[in-house]
Parts: C-alpha cells; sequence; structure tokens
C-alpha cells in the first residue's frame, strides 16, 4: 500500500481469499467483468512498461486511455496519489504481472447501513451474504461470500476492537486459470507501536525456527519468584515423503475404479501442499496461544530465524523464514511487541561452556560438563531469559530420553 504513515506507528494486516468460478457466475457479470479487465489488464501493461522503460509519451497515453476506457474507481490504480496506486514500487518489481493483474477497488469497502445506495466502491451486504461491487459508470457486480468468511471477518475486526478497521478488495484475473477469479479483502489496522514491555511484567513467546524440522515454541512468564513454563509446543509441517506416498495409494486405487472421484481429489489435495499458507496459520495459531496465556498482560514475542544466506534445502524449509514476516505482521495487527534477536544452542547457559549433542531417538538432547541437560530446542530460550536478566525455569521443561551413556 502507498499510504503514507506516521514513524511511531505500526500497521497489521489480515487478508480473506476467496476464488470463484468465471464459469458459475451469470452470463451477463462475467461479460461487465471480463470487459473492465481485459481494458485494465492492456492499460496497466502499458503504463508499467512505459514506467520502465522512461517512455513519458507511453504513460501519457496510457493515462488517457484509463479516462476514457475505466470505470472511476479502477482508475485510481494508476493515481499516484491514491492510496490504492498500484505502482510504487515499480523499479523493484520483479513480476509485474502480479500487479498488473491484481484490481485494487476501494479503501471504502462498507457493510451495508439501512437504505443506503452507494455508487462506487464496494460493500459487503451481510444479510444476503453477498460482496457487491460498483466499480463506477454504473456498473454493479455482485459475488456470493460464505457465511463463515463473514464471521471470519466479524471475528477479526473484533479482535483489534475498538480501532478502526480499513477494508479494501482487490480482484485478479486469471483466464487460464480454473478458479480464475480471486477476491482479497484486506483488513488494514493502524496503532501506536506497542512499547517494550517490562520482561518481569510479560508473557514471552519464543519462536525458534529451525528449517530442520520446523519451528520450537516456548510460552513463559515470571511469576515473582521463578520463570513458569506453560507450553512448549512443536510445529512440523507435513511430510512430503509421507504426502506423495499417501497421493500415489490414492491414485492407484482411483484407476483400479476404487471411487475414482473421491480419490483422485485426495490426491491432488496430498500432492498440493500450500507451504505460505502453513507458515501464516501456524504463526496465527501461536499469536492466538500467546495472548490467551498472556490474560491481559503485554505480549513479547521473540522470533530466532536463521540467514536466509546460510539455508540450504528445499522451498519449504525456505519457506519457514517467512515467519519472520508473518510474525512482524501479527504483532503490528495485535499490538505485540516482536524483536529478532538469534540465540545460541551449542553454549551452556549456566556456565558458559561447550554443549555436547547426545544422540537420541526424537529428541536432540544437549549435555554441558556442569551436568546442564536440556533439549535442544529450548537453550535459545534460556540465553534469552538470561539475555531479559530473568532467572531460569526449573529444567529440564520436559523428561529426557535417558542417556545413553549415564
Ligand atoms: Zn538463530
Ligand atoms: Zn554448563
Amino acid at each position: 500500500m502507498g499510504m503514507k504513515r506516521r514513524e511511531d506507528t505500526v500497521e497489521g494486516f489480515r487478508v480473506l481469499t476467496l476464488t470463484y468460478r468465471m464459469d458459475e457466475l451469470p452470463s451477463e457479470q462475467r461479460e461487465r467483468l471480463k470487459e473492465p479487465f481485459e481494458k485494465y489488464r492492456a492499460i496497466a501493461a502499458m503504463y508499467y512498461w512505459s514506467k520502465r522503460l522512461g517512455l513519458e509519451e507511453g504513460v501519457e497515453q496510457a493515462l488517457k486511455r484509463a479516462r476514457e476506457e475505466l470505470p472511476s474507481y479502477w482508475r485510481k490504480a494508476l493515481d499516484e496519489e491514491s492510496p490504492l496506486y498500484a505502482f510504487s514500487e515499480l523499479e523493484k518489481m520483479r513480476r509485474p504481472r502480479k500487479h498488473v493483474l491484481k484490481l485494487p477497488l476501494t479503501e471504502a469497502l462498507q457493510v451495508r447501513q439501512q437504505n443506503e445506495k452507494p455508487k462506487n466502491g464496494a460493500l459487503i451486504d451481510c444479510k444476503e451474504s453477498k460482496l457487491v461491487i460498483y466499480p463506477g459508470n454504473g456498473v454493479r457486480i455482485e459475488l456470493p461470500i460464505p457465511k463463515r468468511a463473514l464471521s471470519w471477518l466479524k471475528e477479526k475486526e473484533d479482535e483489534v476492537a475498538p480501532l478502526t478497521v480499513h477494508r479494501t478488495v482487490r480482484i485478479q484475473w486469471r483466464p487460464e486459470r480454473a478458479q480464475a477469479l480471486k477476491v482479497q479483502i484486506m483488513l488494514r489496522v493502524e496503532r501506536p507501536k506497542p512499547p517494550r514491555p517490562d520482561p518481569k511484567e510479560a508473557l514471552l513467546c519464543y519462536v525458534d525456527v529451525n528449517s530442520r524440522y520446523g519451528v520450537a515454541v516456548v510460552f513463559a512468564a515470571y511469576d515473582g519468584q521463578r520463570v513458569k513454563v506453560f507450553e512448549t509446543p512443536k510445529f512440523r509441517p507435513p511430510n512430503q515423503g509421507r504426502r506423495l506416498r499417501e497421493a500415489a495409494k490414492r491414485e492407484r486405487a482411483a484407476a483400479r475404479g476404487s471411487k475414482p472421484n473421491v480419490n483422485y481429489a485426495l490426491a491432488r489435495l496430498s500432492k498440493k501442499f500450500d507451504a505460505s499458507g502453513w507458515v501464516k496459520a501456524t504463526t496465527a495459531r501461536i499469536f492466538e496461544k500467546a495472548l490467551e496465556y498472556a490474560k491481559g498482560r503485554p505480549v513479547w514475542v521473540n522470533a530466532d530465524i536463521p540467514d536466509d544466506g546460510t539455508v540450504r534445502g528445499s522451498r519449504l524449509q525456505r519457506t519457514l523464514l517467512s515467519i519472520g514476516r508473518a510474525a512482524a505482521n501479527l504483532a503490528a495487527w495485535y499490538g505485540v511487541y516482536v524483536t529478532f534477536q538469534c540465540h545460541s544452542s551449542h553454549r551452556c547457559p549456566l556456565c558458559g561452556g561447550e554443549l555436547e549433542e547426545l544422540k537420541a531417538k526424537r529428541t536432540r538432547v544437549m549435555r554441558c560438563e556442569c551436568g546442564f541437560r536440556e533439549d535442544r530446542d529450548y537453550i535459545l530460550f534460556y540465553h534469552w531469559l538470561r539475555a531479559l536478566g530473568l532467572p531460569l525455569p526449573k529444567h529440564p521443561l520436559a523428561t529426557l530420553p535417558n542417556d545413553p551413556e549415564a
């Protein structure tokens, strides 16, 4: 978004994505959508490349065509003064396609008030469960919205009440795709930058992202005497090998004629794992848990994420690193204080000695000559507590597998 924002504020976003098949829409509506889309795409592409190549007359022509051919609201994507301007980081755009195809609609998506008859923008009609879009020039487009999506939107807005939530709708059209029409309802909230809480007063949440296995989290708080650990969940993305074997099994069953429709559909689902969706959902669960344990206290999340450069591996493993961005966004959304410090898993948090890794079946146990023993995943959290000036909790946090050398 090109919105100007004050230095001492942060902005957080939540996005609801809905997909529609073009052939499910009434043909009249389909035509109304297709025409401005086709025009917009041609004009936006011309604008993009002319800007990129420094062709003033190309830019002028694109803007002239936009004035003549595009409904008023959709022209704002090409208006540098508008918050809906879609080309603000033109030089950095590697994939213009995404931006050229994305059509922002309005900053003023509204829930319909009684007797209100807007002529521009878009609105959500809760009673009829539909999104009504007025792109200008008297055009009206209606898309159904599932009830579940409506309650999700309501839930998200309640989370940040009484702050104002700004809503934007974007639609994307990919004629070569079956689910050709993608509608994104974007919620944006702006709030003062959360202050650094007193570590003794805060709910502490350590998020350790490790490209080898996933995400290990510690939820804890100081109770006046010592640090109490509430929960230490680990989140692992579904195993790819297992998913592919499962898909192959389904395909064989379908080929033998056993419920082919169901089995082919399930095979497709198993193959198509949405890694960035998993990262977003997992990060959201971590924040929801942190806020539950906080019971009104301030929350401090530290996300320990390895450097991009040091990570070798699959796309899924690299996608894990995007937890940093997801965490920064959710921290802004909820008003949570977030840091991105990295801590050592090789040094003993008690004496500073070198830790030795013991091979155990499921858990990687680290041991020090001073007698300290702990699951490798929690060592980082101990170092964070030391850095915050807090005493360590009773350890080990969980029962460790038997020391094979003991
Ligand atoms: Zn680290
Ligand atoms: Zn030690």
